[in-house]
């Protein structure tokens, strides 16, 4: 079935309107081809296989087969009104047969993995591996909530009742489920909501964030050829103010999952709140002032490799990522010297090239803020290290990555998302004013700690309200990259609603509860 055919019902699809990210080849704009870059079985390890499928998307951009433009307020009205038509049947289905399609989902995704890496990368500025991830996640979420579905929804949990009643408690889709998703995670985050969403017998409408509608729309192609009906998934590109507002405060919806600003959190929660309908649910996941805890008893290379990992990979975009490091004053120097030692040989370019550890921010607008974050912090903190930016990223969105040293993480007033890390010391004797000043931000969404101390690891992850108040807590590794199903993501506080994607309890807040009593 042609692209076009399936894409544009029933909001008709268009190019993103991106500019040029990347030095050496240009925006990718109307350059969609599935026939020229679909490549399944790809050894993406291959550095040939990779440069072919770059020529292939080279010779596709001349080629305009996709558009993508924003729906209309009448198509916004309409993808509700077929999404709650399509909702009874969807619902219907039983949760075994809704599970298979996203199981088929999850093989299609594999299946078309290099295109779906090559799309990330071109639309969303990706390394290679960061592309792999995101195919790897996004099938993972659908095999995930699949499984989940089989567990809680195929058959009602039975209740004795003391004087011989039957009790059943049974699972239900709540109705049409607004998704909206962001850019870091095009394709993960995008299947991941839609895939709970639909498991749990909602039928959808998607919103993908704006700089990413293409890798949303192949996605969307992809799980309606698994079986998911064209009515129950609905896709709505287009920007928040004139896509996603409207959405939200239509009576007509059911429910709101969202991931991205916590300001854009807060006016979803006020729009859900005033409009006419129903009281409905939204689940949250926004952003993080994330820290790391180092210690004079951590070992110096893994904490190096970690805090390169969790600042640097994805240039800094992911919500997990590391932003405030503290480290033992005794050992602040020598961390800070093996630190700019192991930035100088980070290699920043163009995400297609395997070589590559930083690539491009996400657009001109991110690049100017983070600029502009570091203009202010050349003033007000000590540089640590900036890396060298190569010539050939001129033309791109890059920002260097720089890593400076700050007197507390209070004189940082947002998110940085991206590769600027800050760096704090602390007294040995002061880790208790540490926990206050971290959960002093109220975000709470990833923490890390480098010690080989059990009092100060036990302190800091305290379960109790003594402790980092975080939704995942890593302790001597890296803090990026929670695995679907082995550890559930999400947060608390400014961070976001919960529950958690990806682990066991997500599912059930799609959906609404039912109880049958029987007097037999
Ligand atoms: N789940 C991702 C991770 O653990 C982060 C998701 C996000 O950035 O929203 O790195």
């Amino acid at each position: 079935q042609p692209l076009e055919q399936v894409v544009t019902d029933p909001i008709e699809v268009a190019a993103t309107q991106h500019d040029a990210r990347h030095p050496r080849i240009p925006a990718p704009r109307d350059l969609y081809r599935p026939d020229r870059v679909n490549s399944a079985g790809l050894d993406l390890g291959d550095p040939d296989a990779v440069a072919a499928l770059y020529r292939a998307m080279d010779a596709a951009d001349h080629h305009q087969v996709l558009r993508v433009q924003d729906a209309t307020p009448a198509q916004v009205s309409s993808a509700i009104a077929a999404a709650a038509d399509a909702f009874p049947a969807w619902d219907l289905t039983p949760a075994v047969r809704r599970a298979q399609c996203l199981e088929t989902a999850a093989d299609q995704l594999e299946a078309h993995l290099g295109e779906l890496v090559a799309l990330c990368c071109r639309e969303a500025g990706k390394s290679i591996p960061d592309g792999i991830a995101e195919v790897r996640e996004a099938a993972d979420f659908c095999r995930y909530y699949a499984a989940r579905a089989r567990e809680a929804f195929a058959a009602p949990l039975e209740f004795p009742g003391p004087t011989g009643e039957r009790n059943q408690l049974s699972l239900h889709g709540r109705g049409v489920f607004v998704c909206i998703s962001p850019w870091n995670f095009p394709l993960a985050i995008f299947v991941g909501q839609v895939a709970a969403a639909l498991a749990a017998g909602n039928t959808v409408v998607a919103k993908p964030a704006e700089q990413t509608p293409l890798i949303a729309a192949r996605a969307v192609e992809l799980l309606r050829t698994a079986g998911i009906a064209e009515a129950a998934l609905q896709l709505v590109p287009g920007d928040g103010p004139s896509v996603g507002a409207p959405l939200v405060a239509d009576p007509r919806i059911a429910g709101v999952a969202f991931t991205g600003s916590v300001a854009t959190a807060r006016a979803i929660n006020r729009r859900l709140a005033e409009r006419d309908g129903p009281i409905v649910p939204l689940i949250a996941e926004t952003g993080g002032q994330n820290a790391m805890v180092v210690d004079s008893s951590a070992l110096p290379e893994q904490v190096i490799t970690d805090v390169l990992q969790s600042s640097f990979q994805s240039a800094g975009q992911r919500c997990s990522a590391l932003r405030v490091l503290f480290i033992q004053e005794d050992v602040a120097e020598r961390m800070l010297t093996m630190l700019a030692g192991a930035m100088a040989e980070l290699r920043i370019g163009a995400p297609w090239d395997l070589a590559t550890d930083v690539g491009p921010v996400i657009d001109a607008d991110a690049q100017q803020a983070l600029a502009a974050h570091c203009a202010r912090m050349d003033r007000e903190a000590r540089l640590i290290y900036r890396c060298p930016l190569p010539p050939e990223t001129a033309s791109g969105s890059f920002i260097a990555p720089v890593a400076y040293e700050i007197d507390g993480i209070e004189q940082l007033e947002d998110e940085v998302f991206g590769p600027v890390p800050h760096v704090v010391r602390y007294r040995a004797d002061a880790l208790d004013e540490v926990i206050a000043a971290i959960n002093g931000t109220g975000f709470g969404l990833t923490f890390g700690v480098h010690s080989r101390i059990d009092r100060h690891i036990n302190l800091l992850t305290a379960a109790d309200r003594a402790g980092i108040r975080a939704g995942n807590r890593y302790v001597n590794r890296n803090m990026i990259g929670a695995v679907v199903g082995v550890q559930p993501f999400g947060g608390e506080g400014l961070s976001g609603t919960g529950p958690k994607a990806g682990g066991p309890h997500y599912l059930p807040r799609f959906a609404v509860e039912r109880v049958r009593s029987f007097n037999t």
